[in-house]
């Protein structure tokens, strides 16, 4: 009951346009996992009774169900808290007088990591599109990763991981990506992937569980260590309910997904058009083909993305800057496609999902030209 409750709310007001940042967990995933906190409560590592035994199997088949959607190995798949620890673990590999190539658009959950290592930021173009050939120019006798992610949050790049991979298979260098962004949005194939990361937050399933694909044959050195579990790769008691959530999760979108990303795409397209057309000083920015469905980031001159947000309460939406100590600075990811800095402070994304509707973005536009006219006159008096 109180799920229905839940799910019946995120069509009310304020209406939901953050679909990058999080989504609703879909009522299924929810109930595939709640035995699993009641009455299948065991440990999956107390395998000397049955409660612990049901766990385990429970975990397997989770392992089984996200293998198969990526097309790889049920022992390649390792569960972890989340996207941010998956891609800490696959920096991990990067050891003293090793190199990484990256990308500047990548999560903070790689970018920082980063930051401390050998690392080379291959240059992004306009659209946020990493060109493969600067892979292969950056490699060095002593890189040993790259890692690119398949879609970006901010501007919906998606990037040619297929290429980029083949690269490094090539040139004999581990090829990560973080495909968090991507899975369940857009096809994904892991051919010439060696790591990937991803979370069940961002595909309608739970928070807190995650995971990680590993090849077979890549040793990683682990960042959590204890009780040995999930290979030694990720100590800890694997997070049973999350792990079935993320396993519905993912058999969901791989029958809802090729649906879901033509009508989101035609929604995106619309509002792009109608902003374009009815909005004076609006410039999309990011790629106009090869872009997440659901994904439109707008930048607006003379407006303040902070106000615009505060005027514009009846959404929920994400603006183009960071709050870094207290203070707003504009997005890296936008400044790296070379988004002026005072545009980049008049952006916002909009990231549309399953319970987005073409009313609704009627009255966002609506809602949209009025603030933004609103704004422009009070920074004008
Ligand atoms: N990578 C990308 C591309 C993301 O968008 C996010 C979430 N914003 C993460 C990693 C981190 O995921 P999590 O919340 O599961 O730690």
């Amino acid at each position: 009951m109180r799920i229905k409750r839940y799910s019946e709310k995120i069509v009310e007001l304020p209406i939901y346009l953050d679909h990058h940042a999080t989504t609703p967990c879909d009522p299924r995933v929810v109930e595939a996992m709640l035995p699993f906190f009641t009455e299948q409560f065991g440990n999956p590592a107390s395998l000397t009774h049955e409660h612990g035994r049901r766990a385990a199997n429970a975990v397997e088949d989770a392992r089984i169900a996200v293998a198969r959607f990526f097309k790889v190995q049920p022992n390649e798949i390792v569960f972890t808290a989340g996207a941010t620890e998956s891609n800490n673990i696959a920096l991990h590999l990067v050891k003293e007088g090793d190199h990484v190539v990256t990308s500047p658009i990548e999560h903070s959950s790689i970018d920082r990591p980063a930051q401390k290592l050998d690392a080379t930021f291959v240059r992004v173009d306009g659209e946020g599109r990493v060109d493969p050939d600067d892979v292969r120019n950056a490699l060095r006798p002593n890189t040993r990763l790259v890692s690119i992610e398949a879609a970006n949050g901010e501007i919906g790049t998606l990037q040619r991981i297929d290429a980029i991979g083949a690269i490094c298979r090539e040139r004999g260098v581990l090829f990560h990506s973080d495909v968090t962004q991507a899975a369940g949005k857009v096809p994904l194939d892991l051919t010439h992937v060696d790591l990937a990361s991803f979370s069940g937050h961002k595909l309608y399933g739970p928070k807190g569980i995650g995971g990680l694909f590993v090849r077979r044959g890549v040793r990683i050195d682990p960042l959590i260590v204890g009780g040995g579990q999930e290979r030694g790769v990720r100590s800890g008691t694997v997070n049973v309910p999350g792990a079935v959530g993320l396993a519905a999760a993912f058999k969901l979108r791989a029958s809802e997904m090729d649906d879901e990303a033509p009508r989101l795409a035609g929604l995106r397209d619309d509002l792009r058009a109608r902003i374009e057309a009815e909005i004076d000083g609006a410039s999309v920015n990011g790629p106009r083909a090869l872009r997440l469905p659901g994904n439109l980031n707008v930048s607006f001159e003379r407006v303040e993305a902070d106000s615009l947000m505060i005027a514009m309460r009846r959404f929920s939406l994400s603006s183009g800057s960071a709050c870094a100590s207290g203070e707003r600075t504009p997005s890296r990811v936008l400044a790296a496609i070379g988004v002026a800095e005072g545009l980049a402070m008049g952006s916002v994304r909009i990231g549309l999902g399953k319970s987005n509707t073409a009313e609704q973005l009627l009255m966002f536009v609506d809602d949209l030209k009025r603030a933004i006219r609103k704004l422009r006159e009070i920074s004008a008096a």
